[in-house]
């Protein structure tokens, strides 16, 4: 099969791309492919933002090649000869062909320079396991050993080998985001290796902070709900530590933050883009004590800001306060300090009404208003830097988030009014 005219009706920012390698593949008479998720994706007229080439030569001098052509900025991983290329509105991920080896379940695996055809087979499932050829005599010809275009019509998902989840258990996890994604079904004979994989706790095998990439990388997914239903139901998920259980309530949970997302960036009220994920992983870990949610986090290695955030979910004093009627600087005070995905989470998690109220006054009202008036200008009033400053600001703020006081000469005038009943003057 010739794919090349569905290469041509390609956006012209890919196909211009995949003209260079072409051309730098022949000039070095290197072979060179596209492969992985852009094929599957092109044969199931998705769009794909990620392009994945293959060649039998070395990946980061091809790179470098390519680089030549198009600009942009490369980013070399040397251990496995791959590098990518950084272009201002796509990636480009250049692989040398390689063979894999696994020492033991859930190993690294150990690499060695191979053919494409010997690439294709340490891939993770049939769809996936396709290729383009991109040099000019064989232009958009599909390499397809596995039966891949036949999974694809039958919307199954097969692996390459019955060894397969053995040799990388964090291929289960892919194989489930795949599946949900595309809407697809396992094969019969792939669902008898996941309960095997099941059987053999295959995931516990595997360092969890490689589990930690896959599960964020299911949280992102368009379905975060139905993500993470797939995997409950399938596996739970004991496997990351034996004290997260979710039940399906917590579950819908995950569906009501995906919701209430949607319709807090409908109304304009977060003012940035949230890291939505996180809110998922909140829920996920929502019902550990402080001792358990503390040796998760250690074994998942999270970037600090992101566990930050994850414990600060937990904060259930904050919670409790603003269950109750309190004034519009308290709110502010409580929240202000929290990232967006904490508030967020507390919104979804907690059904109380005064709760919401507050939270959405704070998103809608309180949170956009800051002071204008400065240390400077409390020091040309003549007040010394002290912990006073803290004080006549607080003192400002109340009267500003009450609507009271506006511009900077307000808070002045306010200012001055402040030290004289302090009797500053
Ligand atoms: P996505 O659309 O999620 O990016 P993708 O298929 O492009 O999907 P990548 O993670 O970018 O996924 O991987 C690119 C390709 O590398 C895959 O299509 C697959 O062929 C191969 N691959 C990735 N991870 C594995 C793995 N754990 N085992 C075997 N092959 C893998």
């Amino acid at each position: 099969m010739n794919l090349g005219k569905k290469i041509d009706k390609l956006p012209f920012y890919i196909t211009r791309i995949l003209r260079a390698a072409s051309l730098v593949g022949d000039q070095r008479k290197i072979r060179v492919f596209l492969v992985g998720g852009g094929v599957r994706d092109m044969l199931l007229d998705k769009r794909n933002f990620d392009i994945d080439l293959a060649v039998e030569g070395e990946g980061i001098r091809f790179s470098q090649l390519l680089q030549q052509e198009l600009g942009g900025e490369i980013i070399k991983h040397s251990d496995f000869d791959t590098a990518t290329l950084k272009l201002s509105d796509i990636k480009v991920d250049v692989s040398a062909c390689r063979r894999e080896d696994y020492a033991f379940a859930g190993a690294l695996p150990r690499v060695s320079p191979a053919s494409l055809e010997e690439d294709l087979q340490r891939r993770d499932f049939t769809i996936n396991a396709m290729a383009i050829s991109l040099n000019k005599d064989t232009w958009g010809e599909l390499i397809d050993l596995f039966g891949g275009r036949r999974d694809l019509r039958q919307k199954q998902l097969n692996v390459l080998h019955s060894k397969s989840f053995i040799d990388d258990p964090t291929r289960i996890l892919r194989c489930l985001r795949l599946k949900v994604r595309l809407g697809f079904k396992y094969s019969s004979s792939l669902k008898k290796l996941l309960s095997q994989a099941k059987e053999k706790e295959l995931l516990r095998l595997v360092n969890v902070q490689r589990i930690r990439d896959e599960l964020i990388l299911m949280l992102k997914e368009q379905e975060p709900y139905l993500q993470m239903k797939e995997l409950n139901f399938l596996f739970g998920l004991k496997f990351i530590d034996e004290s997260i259980n979710i039940s399906n309530k917590d579950l819908r949970l995950i569906l009501n933050a995906q919701k209430t997302i949607l319709r807090l960036k409908e109304k304009s009220l977060l003012k940035r883009e949230l890291d939505e994920w996180i809110i998922y992983m909140m829920v996920v870990v929502c019902n550990l004590n402080k001792k358990n949610l503390a040796s998760v986090l250690a074994k998942m290695r999270l970037r600090r800001g992101e566990e930050k955030r994850i414990v600060d979910s937990h904060r259930k004093e904050i919670v409790r306060q603003l269950k109750t009627k309190i004034t519009s600087f308290r709110i502010y005070k409580l929240l202000k300090p929290l990232s967006f995905e904490v508030i967020v989470f507390f919104y979804v998690k907690e059904k109380n009404r005064i709760l919401r109220r507050n939270i959405i006054d704070f998103l809608a009202k309180y949170n956009n208003i800051t002071l204008n008036i400065s240390g400077k200008d409390l020091l040309q009033l003549g007040v010394k830097p002290s912990s006073v400053y803290g004080k006549i600001l607080d003192a400002l703020l109340k009267k500003k988030l009450k609507g009271k006081i506006h511009s900077l000469t307000e808070e002045l005038e306010e200012a001055r009014a402040i030290l004289r009943r302090w009797h500053f003057y």
